[in-house]
């Protein structure tokens, strides 16, 4: 786990987050700069620097991602959703920790710009 890692810090209590939902392998947190009505991430606690670094062992964790991030949506008041996950800073990942963003509670289009 890099001492450099925004997200690790979140998780380790060092930065403060607004939470939704934790685990003993995962957190929720609402994103900081929201893009929709609700904007929230899921990150494992295990530092993995992005989708392209999932490796097997890592599976059923990242499946976990989606089943926790469908609850907390629910829970926030929303059945319908985006799914985004970034990889690469051509496709816009600025924190190398993977994360799972759900945005909801508007119009979204498609395709993003
Ligand atoms: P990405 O651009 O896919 O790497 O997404 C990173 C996301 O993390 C962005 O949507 C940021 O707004 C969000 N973010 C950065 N710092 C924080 C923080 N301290 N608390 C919550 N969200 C954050």
């Amino acid at each position: 786990m890099p001492d450099t890692c925004l997200f690790c810090k979140i998780i380790k209590g060092e930065i403060p987050s607004d939470t939704l939902y934790e685990d003993d392998q995962l957190l929720a947190f609402r994103d900081i700069a929201p893009a929709a009505p609700i904007h929230f991430l899921v990150i494992p606690k295990k530092h993995i620097s992005g989708p392209s670094a999932v490796a097997e062992e890592d599976e059923q964790l990242i499946g976990r991602m989606m089943r926790v991030g469908s609850k907390v949506a629910k829970k926030e008041g929303i059945e319908q959703f985006r799914v985004v996950f970034n990889n690469g800073e051509e496709a816009g990942q600025t924190v190398f920790h993977i994360h799972m963003h759900i945005l909801g509670g508007r119009n979204l289009s498609w395709p993003p710009g």
